[in-house]
C-alpha cells in the first residue's frame, strides 16, 4: 500500500464540499506495524484467502464511497429530516441515491462485522479490525447518513440467534439483503436511563403473536423512505405477566405486516413527530406510536417472555463500540482540519520576540499554545482509535479461535477465547463514554484552533460539534456507562478477572521498557498511573465491602476517566515504542521519519501533560469521600 498522508476527501480545503480528512498512513501503521493483522489474522481461517492487497483495495474503494458520502455532509444538515403535512417523513434528498450505492456495495461489509453473520462465500472475508477501520471512513464522512440501517445487521444477528424458526423465516431474508431495515425502540417519554419505567405493553393474540401498544421516542431512523419496511425491536411488558420491573420482553414489530402471500399491510405504526435537534439533522429521530389506529402485531422474540435484557446484551455492546467509532471518525477529521489550518494561518510573532516589532509573523502552528492543542487532539485521537482497534482485534481473535475450534476441530484452549472476551467487554463502556467525552473535547479544541473561522458554517467544525454531542447521551449516558464499568464489569473491584487481565497486558508492555531508553520517563509515568488506578479500585472495593455504595456513585465517572487515560497512555506508548524502533533504521524517507517522531511526541505529551491528573483524581477518591454526596437538593438554591 502506498503511504498517502492527510488525504482530503471531497475536494480541496477551500471548497465548502471539502469536509472529511483522513490519514491513510495512520491506518496502515495500526494494521501492519502495531496489530500485525497480516501475521495474526490474514491467511488464517476464517480469513484464509484474504491478503494485504485485498485490504488495500478495500480501503481504496471505501475512500471513493466516503468521498460521495462527504459530498452530502452539509446537505444532510441543511435539508433536515422532518415530518411532512401528509404524514410522510422527509429525509435529505441527497441520501436517496447514496443509500442505493451503500446498500449495493457496502452493506455486506457491515454484516461481516457481526459475530453470527450471513457469509456470502463469493466475498473475501475481512477481520473485524479491518471492518472497523473501513466503517470509520463512512462514519467520519457522513455520520447522519450512516445512522440509517445502522442497527440492521445487529437486529438480524439477534433474530438469527434468539428468534423462533417462524421469526427467522419472516424477517431474515429481507433484513439480510437490506430490503428492510431495523431500529431499536427502548426509550419512552418517562423511561430514558431508567428502562424499568417502560410502560409499553403487549397482549397475547395467539402463540408467539402479540398486540403491542405504547409510545417510543427519539428513535433513530425510525421512519423514512429508504427501505420497503422497517422492523422495530420494541421493549415492553406482557399484560398479565410477571410484574417485576426487570421483566421486560422484546417484540419484533414490523412497520408493515407481511401477510401469507407476502403482501405488506399496514400495522398501525404512526410517526407523530420527527425531532428538531442540535445535530445529525439528516437522520430522522422519531416519536412512534404503536396500536392507536388499529392493532399493531408483533412477535415475542424467541417466544421467550421477560428475557429482553439478556437477549439484547450483545447488541448493546456493539452499539456502544459503534458510538465510540463515530466519535473517533469525526474528531480525527476535526484534528486534521486544525492541523492543515494551523500550518496556513499566519498570526503574531514568537512569544519570546513579542516586543520586537520587526520579528517575523509566523504560522500559528509554531506557537506553543497551538501546539499544545494540536498535540492533545492528536494524542487523544490516536489513543482512542487504538482502544477501538484493541476491541476489534480481540473480537477478530475470538472469531478466529471459535472458527478453528468448531469448524476445523482444532484443540483450542477455552481460556484463550474467554480472555479475549473479558478484555473486549471491559473496554466497551470506555469505548462509549471515554471516547465520546474526549472526542467532544477534541472538536471544541479544533474550533479554538480555527479562531473565528471555526465558528462559521462553511467549515465543518461547528457541525462536527453539533453532530458529536449526542454520543455522550445515547446508548446509555456516560454516567450509566461508568456505573456499568465499576459495578458490573469490575464487580466493585472484587477479584475482577478482567482487571487482572488488563493489568497483565500493561505489565507486558512495561516489561519491554529497557528496549526503549528514549521512552524511559514515559514508561515510569505509565507505571505509576497504573498503580494509582489499581489502588483506586481497591479503595472502591473497601467502600463496597462496608456497604457504602452511595459514596462510590460519586466517583464512577471519574474512575472511568482515569481508566480511559491509563489505557490511552498505554496505547500511545506501545505506538511510540514501535516508532522508536522504526526510527533506528537508516534511510527513512523524511515523511516516514516525521510520522514516527510524531508518535513519540503524542506519547510524551499525553504522559506528561494529561496522565499526571490520574494521581490527583485517585487522591480525591481516597480522601474526599464526602465531597458532595451530602448536599440537600434544596441547598443548590434558585428554584423556578
Ligand atoms: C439523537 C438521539 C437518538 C436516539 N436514538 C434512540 C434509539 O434509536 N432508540 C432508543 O431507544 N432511544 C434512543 N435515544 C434515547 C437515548 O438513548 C436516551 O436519551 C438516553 O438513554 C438518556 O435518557 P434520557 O434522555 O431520558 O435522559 P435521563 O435518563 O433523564 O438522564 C438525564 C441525566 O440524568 C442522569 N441520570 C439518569 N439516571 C441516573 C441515575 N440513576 N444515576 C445518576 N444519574 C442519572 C443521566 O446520566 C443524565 O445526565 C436517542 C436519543 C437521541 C437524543
Amino acid at each position: 500500500v502506498n503511504a498517502v498522508h492527510h488525504e482530503a476527501l471531497a475536494g480541496s480545503l477551500d471548497e465548502p464540499s471539502s469536509v472529511y480528512l483522513w490519514d491513510r498512513r495512520e491506518i496502515e501503521f495500526l494494521l501492519w506495524e502495531l496489530f500485525h493483522v497480516d501475521r495474526h489474522l490474514l491467511g488464517t481461517a476464517p480469513c484464509l484467502q484474504t491478503t494485504r492487497s485485498a485490504v488495500a483495495d478495500l480501503f481504496s474503494r471505501a475512500q471513493e464511497h466516503a468521498t460521495r458520502l462527504a459530498a452530502a455532509f452539509y446537505k444532510g444538515d441543511r435539508d433536515p429530516a422532518r415530518l411532512q403535512e401528509d404524514g410522510n417523513v422527509h429525509i435529505p434528498a441527497a441520501f436517496l441515491p447514496l443509500w442505493e450505492e451503500h446498500k449495493r456495495d457496502w452493506f455486506w461489509l457491515r454484516q461481516q462485522g457481526d459475530p453470527i453473520e450471513v457469509h456470502d462465500e463469493s466475498r473475501v472475508r475481512f477481520p473485524q479490525i479491518v471492518i472497523q477501520l473501513v466503517t470509520e471512513l463512512f462514519a467520519g464522512a457522513n455520520a447522519a447518513f450512516m445512522c440509517y440501517a445502522g442497527f440492521t445487521p445487529s437486529a438480524a444477528t439477534v433474530i438469527r440467534s434468539r428468534g423462533t424458526e417462524l421469526q427467522k423465516k419472516t424477517f431474515l431474508p429481507s433484513l439480510d439483503t437490506a430490503e428492510w431495515d431495523a431500529c431499536f425502540c427502548a426509550t419512552e417519554p418517562e423511561a430514558g436511563s431508567d428502562l424499568m419505567a417502560i410502560s409499553t405493553t403487549a397482549s397475547q393474540l395467539s402463540g408467539e403473536l402479540y398486540a403491542v401498544t405504547g409510545e417510543k421516542c427519539y428513535i433513530t431512523a425510525g421512519m423514512h423512505p429508504l427501505t420497503g419496511n422497517t422492523v422495530y425491536l420494541v421493549l415492553g411488558r406482557i399484560v398479565g405477566g410477571n410484574t417485576s420491573p426487570l421483566a421486560m420482553s422484546c417484540f419484533i414489530v414490523p412497520r408493515f405486516w407481511p401477510d401469507d402471500s407476502g403482501r405488506l399491510i399496514d400495522n398501525a405504526v404512526e410517526c407523530t413527530q420527527v425531532e428538531d435537534k442540535m445535530g445529525l439533522n439528516g437522520c430522522a429521530n422519531t416519536r412512534l406510536v404503536f396500536g392507536r389506529t388499529g392493532v399493531t402485531r408483533g412477535y415475542l422474540l424467541g417466544n421467550k417472555p421477560n428475557a429482553a435484557l439478556l437477549q439484547l446484551a450483545m447488541m448493546m455492546k456493539k452499539a456502544r463500540i459503534g458510538t465510540g467509532a463515530i466519535g473517533v471518525a469525526v474528531s480525527s477529521s476535526a484534528y486534521l482540519h486544525s492541523l492543515a489550518y494551523a500550518r496556513k494561518r499566519v498570526q503574531g510573532a514568537a512569544f519570546d520576540r513579542a516586543s520586537d516589532l520587526r520579528a517575523p509573523r509566523i504560522p500559528i502552528i509554531q506557537h506553543c499554545d497551538v501546539q499544545r492543542m494540536l498535540l492533545e487532539m492528536k494524542a487523544k485521537v490516536e489513543g482512542t482509535r487504538m482502544l477501538l482497534c484493541r476491541i476489534s482485534f480481540h473480537s477478530s481473535m475470538i472469531q478466529q479461535l471459535v472458527y478453528r475450534k468448531q469448524k476445523l476441530g482444532e484443540n483450542i484452549d477455552r481460556e484463550q477465547i474467554e480472555k479475549h472476551g473479558r478484555l473486549a467487554l471491559l473496554y466497551a463502556p470506555m469505548a462509549k463514554a471515554y471516547i465520546s467525552d474526549e472526542c467532544w473535547n477534541v472538536v471544541t479544541q479544533a474550533i479554538q484552533v480555527h479562531g473565528a473561522v471555526g465558528y462559521f458554517r462553511d467549515r465543518p467544525l461547528e457541525q462536527y460539534a453539533r453532530d458529536l454531542k449526542i454520543l455522550t447521551i445515547w446508548e446509555g449516558t456516560n454516567y450509566i456507562q461508568s456505573q456499568d464499568l465499576v459495578r458490573d464489569k469490575l464487580g466493585f473491584g472484587r477479584q475482577s478477572l478482567a482487571m487482572k487481565d488488563f493489568e497483565g497486558e500493561v505489565q507486558t508492555c512495561l516489561s519491554r521498557r529497557n528496549e526503549y531508553p528514549e521512552l524511559t520517563p514515559e514508561y515510569a509515568v505509565l507505571e505509576s498511573a497504573l498503580a494509582e488506578l489499581i489502588s483506586t479500585l481497591e479503595t472502591i472495593q473497601r467502600y463496597a465491602s462496608v456497604g457504602r455504595q452511595l459514596v462510590i456513585s460519586q466517583f464512577c465517572t471519574r474512575f472511568l476517566g482515569m481508566f480511559g487515560d491509563v489505557v490511552t497512555a498505554w496505547n500511545l506508548l506501545e505506538a511510540a515504542s514501535v516508532a522508536a524502533c522504526a526510527l533506528r533504521t537508516s534511510q527513512l524517507e523524511d515523511k516516514e521519519a516525521e510520522f514516527y517522531r510524531g508518535k513519540l511526541a503524542s506519547a510524551r505529551f499525553f504522559c506528561h501533560n494529561i496522565l499526571p491528573s490520574v494521581a490527583s483524581r485517585a487522591q480525591v477518591i481516597r480522601t474526599a469521600e464526602h465531597s458532595f454526596v451530602h448536599i440537600d437538593p434544596a441547598d443548590f438554591g434558585f428554584s423556578t
